[in-house]
């Protein structure tokens, strides 16, 4: 907490000094060939499983457990995705928190913009999905105790920041993971995370547009019915109504 008072204060002081818009004098690049959605690339995974099932409510399960538990794997596992990574997200490779020509910035407690570098925004969503998860009053554990009547706009919150992160390591960390081999489970990975975000509708769509390209490829490939955002099946529709029920 500490910490995250101080840095916003720092990064205050440090935005006073810099001109407003631009990005830290890294031009985005024009229509970079996306390696990402090379053929032999995208059809690497580590498993063939139909993740548009998996994601999908099981009968017996309360929706909340449900998404909490997913949550929490997801944050655990995009958590690892990067890691592998990290040592190449540096202030200087990576000055803003850019996907393909988008960048994102922090907003801190007060709503307040902040402007920060990838691994920073990264940080930053880590350590406060970290906080969430193990908040018991969030995300609680013991046997009765409720849900908090926020916690399917936190899960939102939550969901949207760790596709950003997923987001970046595609667009800007993509040449290390494939020399790393991991892009099967980078792909495995968005895959389940994207039709379950669907499935549950935890992201507005307009918000994802930036990869539809690659969820396109992957997630037609992996028995999703719907490949855009308005139409989906009537399961998502069900699922929907459901959340809404809370
Ligand atoms: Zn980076």
């Amino acid at each position: 907490m500490d910490f995250f008072k101080k840095f916003v204060l720092h990064r205050s002081i440090f935005m006073c000094r810099k001109s407003k818009g631009k990005p830290n004098g890294k031009k985005p690049a024009p229509e970079e060939k996306k390696l990402y959605l090379e053929p032999e690339y995208t059809k690497s995974r580590i498993t063939d499983f139909e993740f548009k099932e998996l994601v999908m409510l099981p009968r017996e399960i309360d929706l909340n457990e449900w998404l909490a538990s997913n949550t929490t794997t997801f944050f655990h596992h995009i958590n690892l995705q990067y890691s592998t990574i990290s040592e190449f997200c540096t202030g200087e490779s990576c000055q803003t928190m850019a996907v393909c020509n988008t960048q994102y910035y922090w907003y801190d407690e007060r709503g307040k913009k902040i402007k920060c570098t990838a691994p920073q925004y990264v940080d930053f969503v880590m350590s406060s999905v970290q906080k969430l998860v193990t908040d018991e009053d969030v995300f609680p554990t013991k046997y009765g105790k409720e849900f908090p009547n926020s916690f399917e706009s936190l899960v939102k919150k939550i969901c949207k920041y760790l596709f950003h992160v997923l987001a970046h390591i595609y667009s800007s960390h993509f040449k290390e993971t494939l020399a790393l081999e991991l892009h099967g489970h980078l792909n495995t990975l968005y895959t389940h995370f994207i039709l379950f975000i669907r499935e549950f509708n935890l992201v507005d769509p307009k918000e994802t547009t930036i990869m539809d390209d690659l969820t396109e490829v992957l997630c037609s490939s992996s028995g999703s019915s719907s490949n855009g955002s308005g139409n989906g099946s009537s399961n998502s529709a069900g699922a929907q109504n459901h959340v809404k029920e809370r």
